[in-house]
């Protein structure tokens, strides 16, 4: 059995940061990750981070305040507003901090960090590098780990969290190299495994974004928040879906429709294509929708008028994607764009300092759910999300350690059995021989979210959805599965299996959320219900495990409103 005081479960940002500063104040730690950190999604954030550093000449009367209150009108006033406080406030010093890490930060002329406007903020607040933002952070992170000593243990999924009593003893994890499991004893964990955009077809999200790290923390009691809440990203190739980055129009790009018109005029006159994601990708569907796109399927993206100059030095990254991926040299033409999936506002329910309702377990990052972004986020803000809150969890997880000195006599009792109880599961799996083939069952759950529970949502189709995946989770679980591949060694199947798991509860989550919540708020736009109505449902939605293979189940939490109350939003 492998021993740290902390295990972080995931090497993205807002893993390695709390594995970082953790390590800082002498903690212990192992992070293990399905990949390496710096294969993590993280490293493909293009645009930047926010903070109200006021170094852009049209920026100088930025504050946190405005920071703050921009994200909870981004958020249609579903954020917590204490937690959005604390992150607006901590933003200028966390962009700093990383700086020292080593960030090659785009500069101005007078060697300040540059920033450039971004959707639905007031001022030019998001610092970049160029157009690779997550790249630099994410190695700089991966740096700072190396130097404080972080034991990075990577190829290797946890599949389990072990609970007991309410407080967390450790993890089990799939050695991929070996198919052997591993256990991994800890006084503290925090999860921070990502988004779970592979839950639709159509998602500018790695293959690692399962969302199964959310799984296994439901599956142990703790409830996930706010899950029907998906952003769909305006811009995102066509074909491929590759995300082509909000700094494209931060720096001036127009969308444009199959009349030729900058149609974002009749839906937010003033912000333009700078408006929120949220509804810049509902203006874009529907142009698509009234017959105004190309091919029925996308619209135009026109970058031409700024330049080759401008394109190369600022937007390296996104012109060479789609070059490659869609033969199409954004210099020279306009690129093909349609919304996507993109972002997992909802996650593990967690409060602002990072705890769950499990001692010793905390979450940060994508996978969790604090809430700073409520129903919809803007862009910029989840690399910074990712290093506030893993710097939150990472101390938070030190000082209990340190203080609160965690009784963890029966712990190895405890891993051991679940281990036993995991190597049933997995062998199970590796040798099932059931009728149904799972990757049928994978691709309908994918298609049923893209078509049903997208940019518009309605009762029938979210009722459709929720009984398909019901459906499929009986032919899962009552029915079974079978494999063809039983190897040991990189068995890829059996992972995309164990992951389809959790995916069947993640959707049902969204899909379940979706159809119960009878309002259009932020990014969850109801046609039957176009409304936001703040009387029934200014609240939290949350979800319970109620047993594999069985239905979860819903109840709901208050909102946190301090400064600003609701107001309608316009942009
Ligand atoms: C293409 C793209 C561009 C973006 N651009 C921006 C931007 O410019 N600005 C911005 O603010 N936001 C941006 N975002 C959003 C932002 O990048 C992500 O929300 C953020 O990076 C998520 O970081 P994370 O650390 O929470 O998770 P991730 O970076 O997704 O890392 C998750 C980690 O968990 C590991 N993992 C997964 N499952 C398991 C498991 N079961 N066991 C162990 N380990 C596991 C993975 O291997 C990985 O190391 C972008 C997102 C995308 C997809």
């Amino acid at each position: 059995m492998i021993k740290h005081q902390l295990i972080v479960v995931g090497g993205g940002l807002a893993g390695m940061t709390a594995a970082v500063i953790a390590a800082k104040k002498g903690i212990d730690v192992g992070v293990v990750s399905l990949t390496h950190p710096v294969r993590s999604h993280s490293t493909a954030a293009q645009g930047g981070i926010n903070a109200a550093l006021k170094n852009h000449p049209k920026g100088k009367e930025d504050s946190w305040e405005r920071h703050a209150f921009d994200t909870v009108k981004g958020a249609d006033y579903l954020a917590d507003q204490d937690a959005v406080e604390i992150y607006a406030k901590m933003a200028p010093d966390i962009v700093r901090m990383t700086e020292h890490w080593g960030v090659p930060y785009s500069r101005f002329e007078d060697g300040s960090i540059a920033q450039r406007p971004f959707g639905g903020a007031a001022f030019p607040r998001t610092a970049f590098a160029a157009d690779r933002t997550g790249h630099a952070l994410m190695h700089a992170a991966f740096e700072q780990g190396v130097k404080y000593g972080v034991k990075v243990y990577e190829d290797r999924p946890v599949v389990r969290l072990v609970v007991r009593d309410k407080q967390v003893k450790g993890v089990i994890a799939l050695n991929l190299v070996t198919g052997e499991l591993e256990a991994y004893m800890a006084d503290a964990v925090i999860i921070t495994t990502g988004g779970y955009g592979q839950v639709f077809a159509k998602t500018t999200n790695t293959i690692h974004n399962t969302g199964f790290g959310m799984a296994i923390a439901f599956w142990t009691g703790v409830p996930l928040k706010d899950m029907e809440f998906v952003q769909f990203h305006p811009t995102t190739l066509y074909g491929t879906n590759l995300l082509i980055s909000e700094a494209a129009r931060g720096e001036g790009g127009y969308l444009i429709n199959n009349k030729g018109e900058r149609f974002m005029k009749k839906y937010a006159p003033e912000k333009m294509e700078l408006g929120p994601r949220d509804i810049v990708a509902r203006a874009i569907q529907t142009e698509i929708n009234e017959g105004r796109g190309f091919e029925n399927e996308y619209v135009h993206l026109d970058l031409r008028h700024l330049g080759k100059e401008k394109i190369l030095k600022r937007l390296p990254q996104i012109r060479e994607l789609a070059l490659k991926f869609a033969g199409v040299d954004m210099i020279y033409e306009p690129v093909p764009i349609q919304p996507g999936q993109h972002y997992s506002m909802g996650g593990i329910d967690t409060d602002k300092d990072a705890k769950t309702i499990i001692k010793g377990l905390y979450a940060a990052g994508e996978a969790a759910c604090v809430s700073v972004h409520g129903a919809n986020r803007l862009g910029g803000n989840s690399l910074l999300e990712c290093v506030v809150f893993g710097k939150i969890a990472g101390e938070n997880a030190a000082k209990y350690i340190k203080e609160e000195k965690p009784d963890n006599s029966d712990a190895e009792k405890a891993i051991n059995e679940e281990l036993e109880d995991a190597k049933k599961w997995i062998e199970g799996l590796r040798n099932a021989n059931g009728p149904n083939d799972p990757f049928e069952i994978l691709y309908t759950l994918k298609n049923t979210m893209t078509q049903k529970v997208g940019v518009f949502r309605k009762e029938e189709d979210l009722k459709e959805a929720v009984e398909t995946i019901r459906e499929l989770k009986r032919k899962f679980y009552e029915e079974g599965i079978y494999l063809k591949n039983r190897d040991k060694c990189f068995n890829r199947e059996l992972e995309r299996v164990i992951y389809l798991q959790g995916m069947l509860d993640i959707a049902e989550c969204i899909a379940y959320g979706a159809l119960e919540r009878k309002e259009s708020r932020g990014a969850h736009y109801r046609v039957d219900y176009p409304k936001r109505d703040d009387k029934n449902w200014l609240k939290h939605s949350l979800y319970w495990f109620q047993g594999y293979g069985k239905p979860v189940k819903m109840d709901f939490k208050p909102v946190t409103i301090t400064k600003w109350q609701p107001q309608e939003r316009k942009y």
